[in-house]
Parts: structure tokens; C-alpha cells; sequence
């Protein structure tokens, strides 16, 4: 028979109940016993959802307060110093607490300091905390959780498989601390505590422990490579049976090192790397287990039952009982059931598949392989098929014209009219701007009022004649603090907006939103993508009446705000019956037609952010520049319609600038502003050594600080940048929106920031 199994389930709740009792914990409403009391009670149902299924697993291990790869740190003992958990890590037990201060620099008990930093898993949004790694450092087994939730799975009756990190993809993700060292130095400690733990997972009667090492799917350097034979050599003594996991991409060069490894079973992601598959099946060896992730684990989509029986037939024919089938990865970046959502129409519904629906129709693919399809099995099979082709045939997914439209798309639609150079006369001339401008990159504080007149909106309690008066008042009011201020560049702060991606998706064609689809981003925060099921069309102007409205009251320029469109694919669910790229021209043309309508309403400046840019980069370097040809060209397609004279804008928060600094430079943007504060202005080398043609405001002050920025300081930071860039192609700048500050912080922080570009234009 084939195992079915998942690789992980989300552990956020059906309902967020996980970030609910969480955050209640950390703000003293609620008791540490009451919130593993609620955390194993979402266990307990995850694991009754998956034995309801049908699946031959409970999967253990995957559960986490707050970041799977922080449980491994705390697993092996990893603790930095500055947490003072020397005492609980030498008795084998750190605490929650201290795993929450690691997390997020305090928690109910414990003296606070700084948190771990924080990065994305992979190409996933989602983050886990990098783990801290210092020369000689030693690993002791320092946590019992794992092994205590592997006991309450089995006192509950089920069969748990245990799914962690693996070492080697553990110590990728890591990152050394005190001084260069080459971290592989450590692994064979950290391989030392795998093997305590696999000791004592088979003592505990669990017969199969999956490791995680999606590093797999990355460019290895060899020793990296070899440092895989190293530890699985070392784990193979271990009583467990060992399922060696990798995902989200191909194994690619790193095959033979895969399927060389002394190992039970290997997962392997079929979804991403559909090619593969066969090349690992004629490598897997006469007895290991092949788990073949089927079923997409990265999106909300229904599966093709039928077409998969038929892909996977010759493989069940040739791998028997060794072929196991799962979703491509852990279910933890999916939303958890879509039978929870009532406002989703029912065509829209039936296309969709959250991860409460991926367990069944991985179990059924398991018995339809098998030929032991029960009735229901037999009607998913049917309902799957007829919902595909309705969903293929559909007139809310094919608009004939947006194919049209973006077929005839020629290389001089993303080309502006003229080269920079010529642009910036045209727009000195027409924007009359001082040396060292002055601006903000978009929002202004979301006050509780903002919010609450939203609520009352949404809720109906709230008339949108009356909802759009206060927006407009609020408006107002930004552009009047800015222009006492003194700023050159104005903007009209956002008020109106929820969120910058669904606030376009909300206006878009093509765009679905959910209840309840929210995805674990990082800790207890949740985020809600949209669903982009159809060709994207935009039925009518987005901003253009605040902008224009924003205008009317000033005479200094203000600037157009629109979220680019990569961002905006890379922040929803995307369709996977065209490629990633169609769907983004296709909101490239969309905003396209924003642009011409608000340069037309006498807009002179538009930025288009474009802050998920990089985070868009593939896993493999080989497949960056077709990606970023695309996501270059799409930028473009949406800027390129306007004057010379027309100023685009464009904004990225992120600080790694190196890698992609040649498609910076060609999304061709008049302006770039970038957040820089923190590193001294030192990212600006890399605009340096590149030549950067256009203009750039690095930002002077970083806004998550609630600190008041010094003018000296900022003069100092503007010094610097124009050693590297010259002082007419800068802008003055803070590094990102201001929507998560109060008036009370942003004011006096503008203040300063325009007092420092006073100084700069005297001294020049
Ligand atoms: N214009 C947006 C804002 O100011 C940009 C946000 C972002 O960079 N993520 O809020
Ligand atoms: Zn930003």
C-alpha cells in the first residue's frame, strides 16, 4: 500500500487561536499552563484532522510557539549567552520564556535583550530565527518538548512521525556571530545531539523521523555537499528509519549527494521539480522509500487527481510499497481549511484547496494509485475533475482581451521616451526642486482613528460618503503638516489604505479575498494573500481621485502611490495555469493604466514600489535572470507609458543590494529611495561601483526606531552618500513609510531631516 503522509500542518489554528492565546500569554492575560493547554489542543485536532483523513502519520514536531527552526536551536542547546540560560541548557530544559526572549527580545519572565535576527525561509514569506553560531561552540540535547509531544501524540492513539530540520540545513540557516569561522566546523557537535535525539525517538517506539534539508534544493559549495555525507553517515547508526526531506526546488547537482545518502526514504518536491522525478526514481536504489510530493504545498489550488494517477501510475508500477506520496512540502504556507470560508462564492471555492482538503486528496491519490478508491475517494476524483475543467473553461479566469492586450506588447512599451539624462532636465524644469529634495516614501501614521473609521466602514456602520469625507480630512491634514514642514515632494499619505497589496487587489479583476486564509508569517503574526485566480484587468481608477485630491491642495508636486507589480504577485497566491510571468505583465498593464490616469489628473511624480523585488530571486542562481528579465520588464511595462517630464519613483526596504543591482539600475526608475540608514550608508557602494545612473534617496533615519533622528547625524550619513553618488542625483529621505509611527514621533523627525537638508544645500 502507499503511505500517504504531509511533511508539516499549519499550527496557527483554523482560526489564529495559536497567535490568540499566544499574544494574550505575553501580555499577562493568560497563563503559561492555560497556553500550552491551548497549544495542545490545536495538536490534538491537527493530529485528528490527519487520522480522519486517512493519512498513516500524525505528523510530530512540526508544532512550534513560534519558529520550527528556534526548536531546533533550542533542541541542540544553542542558546546565545546574552539570554543567560546557561543553568536551563546544562539541565537539558530551556524554558518557553527564554525561548520567547530569543524570539522577541522579552517575555513574561526574564530579563529582555536582543532578539534573534529574523529572516525568510527560503523563497517562503515565511521567517524563522537565525541561529546564532560561534567558534567552539558546544551543543547539548537541552529541550525535552519534543519528545513530550511525541508522547501525548501516542497516549491520544496516534502513529507519530517525527518531522525536524536537519543538521546540515540547520547550520545553512545559521549565521557565525564573534568572528568569521567556517561553521561546518561545528557540525559534527551538532550531529552528535541529532543522534541523542534519534536514540531516544526510538526509544519512544517512533519508527520514522523525517529531516528537513531543503538546503538540498540550493547551489552547494562541495564542501557543503560533502558535509551531507558526513552526518548521514554518522546518523545511520541511529534505531530510527530516517526520511531525508527536501523541497520547495529540484535537487539539481546536488541529486547523486541525495540519493547517495545512507537514508530510509527521500522526499522529494514533485510540484516544483516535476522533471526530476524520473531521474531520482532510477536512482533511489533497490530499497529505499521514495515520498513523492504531489500535491502542491505552496498554493491554495485544487489538484488534478486524475492527471496525477496517470503521471505517478508507472511509478507505483516500478516502486510498489516503497512510493509514499505527500504535498510537496509542509502545509504550514497554505491557509488551513477552506471549508471555513462563507464568503467565497461556491465556483470560486471549488477550485480551491487550503490545507484541510490537501490531506484528503493526498490520501485518495494514495488509494487511487493502489486501486482501493472507496466511493468517496471515487466522487473527490469526480468533483476534482469537474471543477478543473470548469475552473480551465471558465469566463471569470479568460478574458480575451487581456491576452489581446498583452500580446501586443512591444519592447517599446517598456521603454521610456527618452534616457534618463534628458528625463531629468524635463523634470527639474517642470518640478522646480531645491538640491538635496525632500520626501517621504508614502505613508503617514495609521491612527486608531484611521482604523476604527475603516472598521466602522466595513462593518456598514460607517456611510462611504461619509467613510471618504474623513479619509479626505485626513489627507488634508497630512499635506498641510508636510507643507509646515517645509518638504519638497509631497505625498498624500495613505490613509485610505489597508494594505498596499490589497488595497489594489481589492479594485483589480482577477482578485479573490478570504476570511480566514491567513498564513503564519513569523511568531504570532498572520498574513491574509489574496488569491489571484483570473487575468487581471483594472475595471476603473484606484487612487486617482485622493491623489488628484491630494494635489488640489498644494502647489509643491505630489507624488502618485502605487504598489508595483511584482510586489503584488509576490505577495498573494498566484494562478499555476500560466506562468508567474503572464500574471505580472498582466498587472503591469493594469497599473499601466493607473499611471496614464494619474499623470493625466496632473500628477508629476508616481512611485511604484517595488519592496518584494528581491525577495522574488529563485532558490538557484541559475534562474535569476529569467526571473528578473521579467520582473524588470514587468516594472517597466507600468512606468513607461508617461512625459519625460513625469517623474517616476521608486521605493525597496530591504538592504542587500548587491546581487541585484544591475536590474535596479534597468527597472529605470528617476528615482530610487532605499533604506540604508542602518548601515552607514555603505549600500551605497554598491550603487557606487555600479555607476548607478539615475537619483536615489538613501534613507537618512531608520522609522522603526522610535528615537528622534540628529541633524548632525543625518548631514553626516548625506556627507557620505555624496562621496559616492553626486550630490545632484540624492533626495533626503526616511528609509521606509511612516504608517506604524505617531504624528508625535514622525513630526519632529521630519523636522530634523529637513533642517539636515538646509544644511546640505548651505555647504554645497
Ligand atoms: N509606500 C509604502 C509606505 O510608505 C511603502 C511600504 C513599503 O516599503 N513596504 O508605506
Ligand atoms: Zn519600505
Amino acid at each position: 500500500m502507499t503511505v500517504s503522509h504531509i511533511l508539516g500542518y499549519p499550527r496557527i489554528g483554523a482560526f489564529r487561536e495559536l497567535k490568540k492565546a499566544t499574544e494574550a500569554y505575553w501580555k499577562g492575560d493568560l497563563d503559561q499552563a492555560a497556553l500550552e493547554q491551548q497549544a495542545q489542543k490545536l495538536r490534538a485536532a491537527h493530529w485528528q484532522a490527519q487520522s480522519d483523513a486517512g493519512l498513516d502519520f500524525a505528523s510530530v514536531g512540526d508544532f512550534a510557539f513560534y519558529d520550527q527552526v528556534l526548536n531546533v536551536s533550542v533542541l541542540l542547546g544553542a542558546v546565545p549567552e546574552r539570554f543567560n540560560a546557561a543553568a536551563e541548557v546544562e539541565q537539558g530544559e530551556v524554558a518557553l520564556d527564554t525561548a520567547f526572549r530569543m524570539a522577541r527580545g522579552r517575555a513574561p519572565s526574564g530579563e529582555p535583550a536582543a532578539a534573534c535576527e529574523m529572516t525568510k525561509y527560503f523563497d517562503t514569506n515565511y521567517h524563522y530565527l537565525v541561529p546564532e553560531l560561534h567558534q567552539g561552540q558546544t551543543f547539548t540535547l537541552a529541550s525535552t518538548r519534543l519528545f513530550d509531544e511525541v508522547a501525548e501524540a501516542q497516549a491520544a492513539g496516534f502513529t507519530p512521525k517525527v518531522a525536524l530540520t536537519g543538521p546540515v540545513t540547520w547550520l545553512w540557516l545559521g549565521k557565525e556571530k564573534g568572528g568569521a569561522f567556517n561553521r561546518l566546523e561545528l557540525l559534527d557537535g551538532v550531529v552528535d545531539v541529532y543522534a541523542a535525539v534519534l536514540t531516544r525517538l526510538a526509544e519512544q517506539g517512533v519508527a520514522w523521523v523525517q529531516l528537513d534539508e531543503p538546503a538540498l534544493v540550493q547551489d552547494l559549495p562541495a564542501e557543503w555537499q560533502q558535509a551531507y555525507e558526513r552526518a548521514y553517515n554518522r546518523l545511520q547508526a541511529a534505531a530510527v528509519k530516517i526520511l531525508l526531506a527536501t523541497y520547495f526546488g529540484g535537487l539539481g547537482d546536488n541529486l547523486s549527494v541525495a540519493t547517495r545518502l545512507p537514508v530510509a526514504g527521500l522526499h522529494v518536491d514533485a510540484v516544483r521539480a516535476p522533471g526530476e522525478l524520473d531521474h531520482v526514481v532510477d536512482r533511489i536504489g533497490p530499497h529505499r522509500v521514495l515520498s513523492v510530493g504531489a500535491i502542491d504545498g505552496r498554493n491554495v489550488w485544487r489538484a488534478d487527481l486524475a492527471a496525477l494517477r496517470e503521471r505517478l501510475q508507472p511509478l507505483k508500477a516500478r516502486l510498489g510499497d516503497r512510493l509514499w506520496l505527500a504535498p510537496g512540502c509542509s502545509l504550514l504556507h497554505v491557509p488551513v481549511d477552506v471549508g471555513a470560508e462563507t464568503d467565497l462564492d461556491g465556483e470560486l471555492k471549488s477550485w480551491l484547496a487550503f490545507a484541510r482538503q490537501k490531506l484528503d486528496e493526498t490520501v485518495t491519490l494514495a488509494r487511487l494509485l493502489d486501486g482501493r478508491a472507496t466511493a468517496d475517494d471515487e466522487q473527490r476524483l469526480a468533483d476534482a475533475t469537474r471543477a478543473l475543467e470548469a475552473r480551465r473553461a471558465s469566463a471569470r479566469i479568460h478574458r480575451p482581451a487581456v491576452a489581446a492586450r498583452l500580446a501586443a506588447v512591444t519592447s517599446a512599451d517598456s521603454r521610456r521616451g527618452a534616457p534618463y539624462a534628458t528625463r531629468a532636465k524635463a523634470q527639474r524644469e517642470a518640478l522646480s526642486l531645491p538640491l538635496y529634495p525632500t520626501t517621504t516614501i508614502g505613508s503617514f501614521p495609521q491612527t486608531g482613528d484611521i482604523r476604527a473609521d475603516r472598521r466602522a466602514h466595513k462593518n456598514g456602520d460607517l456611510s462611504t460618503a461619509e467613510y471618504e469625507a474623513r479619509m479626505r480630512a485626513e489627507i488634508a491634514y497630512a499635506v498641510a503638516r508636510q507643507e509646515a514642514l517645509g518638504i519638497d515632494m509631497l505625498v498624500h499619505g495613505e490613509a485610505e489604505r489597508n494594505d498596499m497589496v490589497e488595497y489594489f487587489g481589492e479594485q483589480l479583476d482577477g482578485f479573490a479575498f478570504t476570511r480566514f486564509g491567513w498564513v503564519q508569517s513569523y511568531g504570532s503574526r498572520c498574513v491574509k494573500p489574496p488569491v489571484i485566480f483570473g487575468d487581471v484587468a483594472r475595471p476603473a481608477p484606484m487612487t486617482v481621485r485622493w491623489s488628484e485630491y491630494a494635489q488640489s491642495l498644494t502647489d509643491r508636486p505630489m507624488k502618485g502611490m502605487l504598489t508595483g507589480p511584482v510586489t503584488i504577485l509576490q505577495w498573494s497566491f498566484v494562478r499555476d495555469d500560466q506562468p508567474r510571468a503572464t500574471t505580472c505583465r498582466q498587472i503591469a498593464l493594469a497599473l499601466r493604466d493607473e499611471v496614464v490616469d494619474l499623470e493625466r489628473a496632473g500628477v508629476r511624480a508616481i512611485q511604484i514600489d517595488e519592496p518584494a523585488l528581491r525577495e522574488g530571486l529563485p532558490l538557484r542562481r541559475a534562474e535569476w535572470q529569467a526571473y528578473l528579465d521579467w520582473a524588470v520588464e514587468s516594472f517597466r511595462l507600468s512606468a513607461s507609458s508617461v512625459a519625460d517630464a513625469t517623474q517616476i519613483h521608486t521605493h525597496m526596504c530591504y538592504s542587500e543590494f548587491n546581487d541585484i543591482i544591475g536590474a535596479i539600475a534597468a527597472l529605470d526608475a528617476d528615482v530610487i529611495t532605499i533604506e540604508t540608514s542602518r548601515s552607514d550608508m555603505e549600500l551605497l557602494d554598491a550603487f557606487q561601483n555600479f555607476a548607478y545612473p539615475n537619483e536615489i534617496g538613501p534613507g537618512v533615519y531608520d522609522i522603526h526606531s522610535p528615537n528622534l533622528p540628529d541633524i548632525d547625524w543625518m548631514v553626516t550619513l548625506m556627507e557620505k552618500a555624496a562621496e559616492r553618488i553626486p550630490a545632484e542625483r540624492l533626495w533626503v529621505n526616511p528609509d521606509c513609510g511612516l504608517k506604524t509611527r505617531r504624528w508625535e514621533e514622525v513630526e519632529p523627525a521630519l523636522a530634523n531631516m529637513v533642517k539636515a537638508a538646509e544644511t546640505l544645500r548651505q555647504r554645497a
